[in-house]
């Protein structure tokens, strides 16, 4: 049994339709990553979650229990946002106590004060509690306000892109550290990102939202390896999946690839019949070399820039069809762009979708 199931969540905005259909099952404990673009919809499903905004259709169970009609401060779901909002005329200190003194809740001040230490201390911000929220860096803004969503040990806790506003050097940090302090609290967490690598870092699961709904639901190894469709593989890569119509033939694990006159071998065990489909290989399944091999293609370099510690070369073959090809900086320092060069492809590294659906044909 799931703790937290979403069936058929909708929201519109006149006739936008935000989130439509939406359906998941998330257990307790999880670590659920809501991956999706910008403006598809991340930021309203938490606030439907959270109970700040209402749904029009569908049900939110936690627990056994449809909370739809319940008031966000009856839900035991507390939420951490993008831009911190944090109380600008209260101390770190008491905007992080803030939940615990909420609606005469009646704690004691000891007790309180035990646990905003407790917090801080697992954040590492003991140091900045008597500060006011102008006085912290970004960094510890966040931690700020992630310890405000926590202190009450809230059974789900909705993390909105809580690193888009850090710099990297702390965005890297908090990627290795946040899964630990979360453990902590043993509690359900949903985590929106617009960034697939921190995404692929954290989740046990990954959500991918597009056209309203979750396409993928899956561990980031799965969803990496076998995409649902074209448009998750591209969201999934940077740069992403060279991507091409072509006819594709099999004979035992040999796919014969014809790319309007562009004809080459792929080595794959696949399920997929005869057929003109769109053909996508990532640029890192791209093996660029000086020297030819049995199964090479000659290729024509074009430019090569350094991407996210990577080096991406773009290389154009002899029917015009241009592919990027990714590699270390330490590999790319063995090939000279100025002599032949020559692609060839990993073996089981490539994906096929239907021309009109996109739909990943395996
Ligand atoms: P994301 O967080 O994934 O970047 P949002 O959830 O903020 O995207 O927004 C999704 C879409 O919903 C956007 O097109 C946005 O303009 C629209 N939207 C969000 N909130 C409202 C609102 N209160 N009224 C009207 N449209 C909204
Ligand atoms: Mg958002």
């Amino acid at each position: 049994m799931s703790y937290l199931t979403l069936e058929n969540l909708s929201k519109s905005f006149k006739d936008d339709k935000v989130i439509s259909n939406l359906n998941a099952k998330i257990d307790k404990g999880e670590f659920f990553v809501v991956f999706g673009p910008s403006g598809s919809g991340k930021t309203v499903l938490l606030r439907l979650l959270s109970g700040i905004m209402l749904l029009d259709n569908g049900e939110i169970e936690m627990n056994s229990q449809v909370i739809n009609e319940f008031q966000p401060e009856e839900r035991d779901i507390s939420m951490a946002f993008q831009n911190f909002a944090l109380y600008p005329h209260m101390k770190a200190y008491d905007n992080i106590a803030s939940p615990l003194r909420a609606n005469n809740k009646n704690i004691p001040d000891d007790e309180i004060d035990q646990k905003v230490k407790e917090v801080a201390s697992l954040l590492k911000i003991e140091h900045v509690l008597t500060q006011f929220p102008k006085e912290l860096s970004n960094g510890q803004k966040q931690r700020t306000s992630l310890a405000r969503s926590l202190i009450s040990k809230p059974s789900v806790v909705l993390l909105d892109d809580p690193l888009r506003n850090v710099d990297a050097k702390i965005r890297f940090e908090m990627r290795l550290e946040l899964p630990r302090v979360l453990k902590e609290f043993n509690t359900t967490v949903i985590y929106v990102t617009q960034d697939f690598r921190e995404a692929m870092a954290l989740g046990d699961k990954i959500a991918v939202l597009y056209d309203g709904k979750f396409n993928d639901i899956d561990t980031p190894k799965n969803i990496y390896l076998n995409p649902s469709s074209l448009t998750t593989a591209k969201l999934f890569g940077d740069p992403t999946i060279n991507n091409f119509t072509a006819s594709v033939k099999k004979e035992g694990n040999l796919l014969f690839v014809d790319a309007d006159g562009e004809k080459f071998k792929l080595k794959r065990k696949t399920n997929i019949q005869d057929c003109r489909c769109i053909v996508g290989i990532r640029p890192e399944d791209i093996i660029l070399s000086n020297e030819p091999s049995d199964e090479s293609i000659e290729v024509e370099f074009r430019t090569k820039t350094p991407l996210n510690l990577r080096i991406v070369f773009l290389v154009k073959l002899k029917s015009g069809l241009e592919l990027l090809c990714s590699m270390t900086e330490e590999e790319s320092r063995l090939i000279n762009e100025n002599n032949k060069l020559y692609i060839s492809f990993l073996d089981e590294r490539s994906y096929f979708f239907d021309v009109e659906t996109k739909r990943n044909l395996e």
